[in-house]
């Protein structure tokens, strides 16, 4: 698409994530006339494509990895859960803070709203984990006697292929609603001037490693930051050079973790997926499970300098025998350190040169015997990893004591509650990270600490889920309606 530089737009959205395309979608039903422009630095959903099964390896694609950049942004290859609510719930506990800026009930509308677009897009209309009310009660308590708490929500389950056929269909949409997209386009700058967004400056995705490309200048009154994790370094690096408001980050790190089917069969059963959250002694720091993935399989994704993370998806009709499942802790520094991003990177990068650039795996006896797990042993493990490409090797020689102290006190209550969860041949993938930017400081409408700037979805801090970013991207909308 050839852009007329000098037309200012009413909307600038950095990004094409889950968060920015509702965003567009609900200025559509309330502003047919607005000139609105999504700038994505990766590819279309429909040239998005992850070459692993075809090399095994994962090839760390240029200038940017597939899974997590394009239109649909980290979601085209989620695993689409879509979390929803409890009716009965007087707080939101899973996706973000989003009802922290608008309030529970208000939050509950929008994700009613923006649940109801997912289902006209072709969703599944079943809800996973809104049976076997008696049998959950149960799990419940079990984790209830070991201090941890059983978050069971309704999920709509979407699988990695039909996300990617829906968001093609959400893509198509925005296109024929007028809504313009540039891909393979990096945001590179921000244009402010006294503390006024003005516009943004650009250049192509494969100039990403030239800092002398040139860059062309796009202006709009009113910018949505809309980066998800994929773009939390970047915002880091906005914020320190433009002086953007923002308050203390924190990193989950942790592990992710695959067992057989057959040991996770009543939650998987019941709930699809159980979020468990703890406090194990002696830190007392936040450990949760986190995207469950049935019959899943567990995959790679890279982030800037080719750091490579780990992740898990299932498809509606490729199954594994396992089921995988993130352990992550949070991790909130304190005076004087105050920089979760980069000590996530450093743990992220120890970790991948263990692996010789791959995802580490290790079996959990192993880690109880205090030895490395070798290949020979990983090819007679009773559990089969599914992430081919991963090395066999030591995790703790990179994840921090406290850290890995943590994993292994919360498996050990878990075992209580699900017999198996602590079996030695499960196995524990890392590095497995969250990373989101330092919270960019925004008001009840999403403006940040610049006049006209917004910040939205996973990025800035105030999502962390498909739902939550989508619903968070409808309520910008409806802001800037009221505003353009
Ligand atoms: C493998 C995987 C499985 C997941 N499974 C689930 C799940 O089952 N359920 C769930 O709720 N969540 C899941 N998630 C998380 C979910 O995908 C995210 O929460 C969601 O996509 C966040 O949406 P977003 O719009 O905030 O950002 P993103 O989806 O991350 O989109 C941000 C976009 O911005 C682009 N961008 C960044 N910086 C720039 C720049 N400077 N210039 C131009 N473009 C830029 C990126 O390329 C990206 O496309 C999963 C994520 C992954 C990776």
């Amino acid at each position: 698409m050839r852009l007329n530089m000098k037309e200012k737009y009413d909307v600038i959205v950095v990004g094409a994530g889950p968060s920015s395309i509702f965003m567009a979608y609900e200025l559509i039903q309330l502003h047919k006339d607005k000139k609105v422009l999504l700038i994505e630095q990766g590819r279309k959903v429909e040239d998005r494509y992850c070459p692993i099964d075809k090399t095994g390896n994962c090839i760390k694609c240029k200038p940017f990895c597939n899974i997590t950049s394009g239109f649909s942004g980290a979601g085209a290859f989620s695993d689409g859960k879509l979390s929803l609510y409890n009716e009965e719930d007087d707080d939101i506990y899973v996706g973000g803070i989003l009802h922290e800026y608008i309030g529970v009930p208000k939050t509950k509308e929008l994700i009613d709203y923006t649940d109801k677009i997912y289902l006209e897009f072709g969703a599944d209309p079943k809800l996973e984990g809104t049976e076997h009310k008696e049998e959950i009660k149960k799990i419940y308590n079990k984790a209830k006697k070991e201090g941890i708490n059983l978050i069971n929500i309704p999920i709509r389950h979407l699988g990695t292929e039909k996300a990617h056929e829906l968001y093609k269909k959400l893509e198509d949409y925005l296109q024929e609603h007028k809504i313009e997209i540039i891909y393979q386009t990096i945001v590179d700058d921000l244009i402010i001037e006294k503390n006024e967004i003005k516009g943004v400056k650009i250049k192509p995705s494969s100039e990403l490693m030239n800092e002398d490309a040139e860059t062309e200048e796009i202006y709009a009154s009113n910018v949505v930051i809309a980066v998800g994790r994929k773009g939390a370094n970047w915002l880091v690096n906005m914020c320190e050079k433009h002086k953007i408001k923002t308050s203390s980050g924190i990193v989950d790190i942790g592990v992710r973790y695959e067992l057989p089917d057959e040991i996770m069969k009543e939650i998987n059963t019941y709930m699809y997926e159980g979020k468990f959250i703890g406090k194990p002694s002696p830190f007392n720091d936040k450990v949760r499970t986190f995207c469950q993935n049935p019959s899943g399989f567990v995959a790679s994704e890279v982030y800037d300098n080719n750091l490579s993370l780990v992740n898990g998806h299932s498809y509606k009709e490729r199954k594994s025998t396992n089921t995988n499942l993130a352990i992550l802790v949070s991790h909130h520094f304190t005076y004087p350190f105050n920089k979760p991003i980069e000590y996530g990177r450093n743990v992220a990068k120890n970790l991948n040169e263990l692996g010789a650039g791959n995802i580490l795996v290790q079996r959990l006896g192993d880690i109880y015997r205090g030895k490395r797990t070798w290949e020979k042993e990983i090819a007679t493990n009773s559990v089969v990893p599914t992430l081919k490409s991963a090395v066999p090797g030591d995790i703790t020689y990179a994840i921090g004591y406290r850290t890995m102290t943590d994993i292994l006190n919360f498996i050990r209550s878990m075992d209580k509650v699900i017999e198996g969860f602590a079996n030695p041949d499960n196995l524990l993938y890392a590095p497995e990270i969250k990373f989101y930017s330092n919270q960019v400081v925004i008001d009840n409408n999403f403006e940040s600490s610049v006049k006209g700037l917004y910040s939205i979805g996973d990025g800035g801090g105030m999502t962390r889920g498909l739902m939550m970013a989508s619903a968070s991207g409808v309520q910008m909308a409806r802001i800037l309606a009221e505003k353009l």
